[in-house]
């Protein structure tokens, strides 16, 4: 090898070189931003309790990866390129309340919707009609009169109690005596009112929500809490889910569909469960889009 072909031999390695480092640059760049942007984004936490109550969301996620903590299920993935936790948390307050603490632990979501079905506690909302929750309430927290041994039970005298009123006793301090209602928070309300109009299958209205782990049948008992606390629908779960999301302060909603109506002879329909999860797939895709375009 001459001198001349040797510098044309390390001109050419050189370049080569060079070329190999740029493009390296570039992809690892062009990685690391795709990966702080997946970092950066915090999903919006999507919770049901019964497995019908999450499949048909979980048929619309990309890029689905289940992960489990106890009995919950949590099916990772994306709505619209955005990251989305769809939570099967299982039925009523408890497991609700762990799985939506568990979730906010693990995955810092940027807002909770608890969705499912429910029983109308308002006689002008039928099956397929969906509430809303501008408020949930715990309809389970009571404190019974004071009533000596045979003289019986009167539950219309119960009063609410807020378990959250003081780290004092409950039982004895009379400021505990009022209903606690968790609020909507207004950027959800505002996206699930945006895209009201694109459910057909009823009406869909701002509520408030009632959660127990009871299934009221007496009429007159729906009567009282309707009346007392304005209740529009019961279920087992919401209020649960907006009390561990208050403590965490993360901005929650509860979407809730009437699958029965005891108060104007609606029969439990389970079809109700995948009509609210549509409903709901649209709410969540209009939030993701007011929130990229930063409005
Ligand atoms: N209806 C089913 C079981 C539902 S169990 C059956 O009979 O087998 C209760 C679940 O339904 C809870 O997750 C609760 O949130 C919801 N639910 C629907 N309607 C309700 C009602 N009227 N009262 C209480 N929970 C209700």
């Amino acid at each position: 090898m001459n001198n001349n072909m040797l510098y044309k031999y390390v001109k050419g390695a050189l370049i080569a070189a060079f070329i190999v480092v740029v493009l390296a640059g570039c992809s690892s760049s062009s990685q690391s931003t795709a990966a702080q942007q997946e970092e950066t984004q915090q999903p919006i936490l999507i919770e049901g309790p019964m497995p019908i109550e999450i499949e048909k969301l979980r048929e619309k996620l990309d890029n689905v990866e289940k992960e489990t903590s106890g009995t919950f299920e949590f099916y990772k993935g994306t709505i619209d390129d955005y990251p989305v936790i769809l939570a099967k948390t299982g039925k009523g307050m408890e497991n609700t309340a762990a799985a939506t603490a568990v979730a906010i632990e693990r995955y810092n979501p940027i807002a909770i919707i608890n969705q499912g079905t429910s029983g109308g506690h308002d006689p002008a909302l039928h099956v397929f009609d969906i509430v809303l929750g501008k408020r949930t309430v715990n309809i389970g927290s009571l404190k019974t009169g004071q009533r000596e041994d045979g003289e019986g039970i009167a539950p219309k005298e119960w009063k609410p109690m807020d378990l959250m009123a003081s780290e004092g006793s409950a039982g004895e301090d009379p400021d505990a005596e009022n209903i606690r209602y968790y609020e909507g928070n207004p950027e959800l309300l505002a996206a699930a009112k945006a895209v009201k109009d694109q459910y057909t299958k009823g009406k869909v209205v701002e509520g408030t929500i009632g959660s127990a782990d009871v299934w009221n049948n007496e009429v007159d008992r729906i009567q009282w809490f309707h009346e007392k606390y304005g209740t529009s629908v019961e279920e087992m779960e919401s209020a649960s889910a907006a009390q561990i999301a208050k403590a965490y302060e993360v901005p929650f909603l509860a979407i809730r569909i009437l699958s029965n109506n005891k108060t104007n002879g609606g029969e439990y329909n389970p079809n109700t469960a995948a009509a609210n999860q549509g409903y709901v797939l649209e709410v969540v895709k209009q939030y993701i889009s007011t929130r990229s375009s930063g409005k």
